[in-house]
């Protein structure tokens, strides 16, 4: 059965409500002239717990909101698959993720820029930034934080790094601050430390309700194909074919007036692509899919840091640990949230890298403090391919780790080469989930083949782009949240700025 074809009169669509995807809709849909549709895979997924900190993140929450599959056996690090983890949800990964909310250094961008990225330096982003972060302070970094921290290692930590003169750094995104040193984390909080994610902040019911006539939300629906009109030289998207995600016999075909953007994060982004015919013909030849566009950037490079865990007694009632051995201690903190909203609960998971030793006994005394020594800017580009071409089969993401020597060597330095880095790795390295670069911003010719240009827009394709976190030309090295939102920012001041053009014009 198939839903019939709906045209949408001055229709922009973006693919996956995700971190970008929902703060587009909500920037383009101030525009009355502008109808949006977003169409989202899955559920919008709201539960009591889906806000609390603690309970929500993909490490200790429900699955409801995640998609969890194997990566491709990794060669450098003894065939070891990964665990690839992304937000299925509205609001995508900002519904499970860490809450970590870090701009990284002003310099990344400048070589962002240097490298011919005109409009992307830090300059250039810096009011992308702000412009989606609430103040708390009168300072210049002005997200929100706790004031102080929730385990007594995390002092200690603190204490320990001033009396090493190791420097502190008192606010982490701040351009001015020295980028190495010792500081708190910010995140994405409200007011009362409950989890801010983009669906709560950027389209809240009333907002959706008040844009009703121009913004179209649709959820548990898959868009599995882009549609192209081949009339011209180049490819045009004319819109986009939707599934039922649970059911592919129930269909719908979207028809786009402006554009089609593409926000369906680094692993989806190629996918949608490739299931479209815009990949490398050896790939799509493979899976017997019309070739629309011989593209080789499309998903040749994948980028992620790798992060070895280390951990150190501490402690138990220093530690989360405390929650899950002492069940006193859980329904104290339980209900210190239930009456106060206070208390463990609201730690956000980070914080607790004073996290569980599976090495350790169940009857172990001890919490644990933990550290990451993490591969902040990997040299070895990984791939995504696909597996098949079902939508919901998820491709063979390789991250190709430690696929150079260099980075092996600079890893057996930071551990102290105490260890066999080897067996070490097999049994603890694990992804981050910082997935990027699959689409990545740069010419097409480019030594290492880019898919959009300065503008966003799909390289030798009309009326398609990609936002989200695909496009970063190369992995920052740090948390790719903020550079997220700020690529949404800049697409919808890009459009807006178009869009005052053609008033002026006319
Ligand atoms: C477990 C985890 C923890 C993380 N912790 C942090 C952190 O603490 N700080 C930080 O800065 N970053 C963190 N990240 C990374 C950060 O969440 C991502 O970089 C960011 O969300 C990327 O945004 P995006 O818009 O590109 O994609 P996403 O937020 O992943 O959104 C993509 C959306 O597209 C939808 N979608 C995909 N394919 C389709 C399709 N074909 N049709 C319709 N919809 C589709 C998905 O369901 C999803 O909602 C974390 C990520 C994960 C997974």
């Amino acid at each position: 059965m198939c839903f019939p074809t709906v045209r949408l009169e001055d229709v922009r669509k973006s693919c996956g409500g995700g971190r970008a995807g929902y703060i587009l809709a909500n920037r383009l849909s101030e525009t009355k002239d502008c109808t949006v549709l977003v169409v989202e895979r899955d559920q919008p997924s709201l539960t009591w717990a889906s806000q609390v900190p603690l309970l929500s993140a993909a490490s200790q929450g429900d699955e409801s909101r995640n998609l969890k599959f194997a990566s491709a056996p990794q060669k450098h690090a003894e065939n070891k698959e990964m665990e690839v983890i992304v937000g299925s949800a509205m609001g995508g990964s900002s519904r499970i993720d860490g809450m970590i909310y870090t701009r990284g250094i002003s310099g990344q961008f400048n070589e962002w820029h240097a490298q011919g990225r005109k409009g992307w330096s830090y300059d250039d982003l810096h009011s992308c930034f702000l412009k989606s972060e609430r103040a708390l302070d009168e300072r210049e970094w002005c997200n929100r934080s706790h004031s102080k921290v929730h385990f007594p290692s995390a002092d200690s930590a603190i204490r320990a790094a001033k009396k090493l003169d190791f420097p502190l750094i008192s606010e982490l995104n701040s351009p001015n601050e020295p980028f190495i040193g010792m500081a708190k984390l910010h995140y994405n909080i409200d007011n009362n430390g409950h989890r801010y994610d983009v669906f709560a902040a950027f389209l809240p019911a009333d907002l959706v309700e008040s844009r009703k006539k121009n913004l179209h939300i649709c959820t548990r629906a898959s868009v599995n194909r882009i549609n192209f009109s081949l009339a011209d030289s180049q490819p045009m998207a004319t819109g986009v074919r939707i599934e039922a995600t649970s059911d592919r016999t129930y269909s719908l075909e979207v028809i786009a007036d402006r554009e089609v953007i593409i926000c369906s994060g680094a692993i989806g982004t190629p996918q949608v692509l490739m299931l479209s015919g815009l990949g490398p013909k050896e790939q799509l030849s493979a899976m017997k899919i019309e070739v629309i566009k011989d593209f080789s950037g499309v998903g040749t490079i994948m980028q992620d840091h790798l992060a070895i865990p280390l951990s150190f007694h501490v402690p138990l009632n220093h530690s989360i640990i405390a929650l899950k051995k002492q069940p006193l201690v859980a329904l104290r903190e339980f209900l210190k949230y239930l009456i106060a909203e206070k208390g463990m609960l609201l730690s956000p998971v980070h914080e607790l890298s004073v996290r569980a030793d599976h090495a350790e006994e169940e009857s172990s005394p001890h919490g644990d403090f933990g550290l990451w020594v993490i591969v902040m800017r990997p040299k070895a580009p990984g791939t995504i391919r696909l597996k098949s071409t079902d939508l919901r089969d998820p491709p063979a993401c390789n991250f190709n780790l430690l696929g150079e020597e260099a980075e092996q060597i600079e890893l057996r330095l930071t551990l102290l080469g105490s260890v066999d880095l080897n067996t070490f790795i097999d049994a603890w390295g694990q992804s981050i989930y910082h997935y990027t670069a699959s689409c990545r911003m740069a010419l097409e010719d480019d030594t290492i083949p880019g898919v959009v240009d300065d503008e966003l827009k799909v390289h030798g394709v009309n009326r398609l782009r990609i936002a989200d976190a695909s496009i970063f030309p190369s992995i920052l090295a740090t948390h790719l949240q903020v550079t997220a939102i700020a690529v949404a920012e800049k697409y919808a001041d890009m459009i807006k700025a178009d869009c005052q053009e053609s008033t002026t014009i006319n």
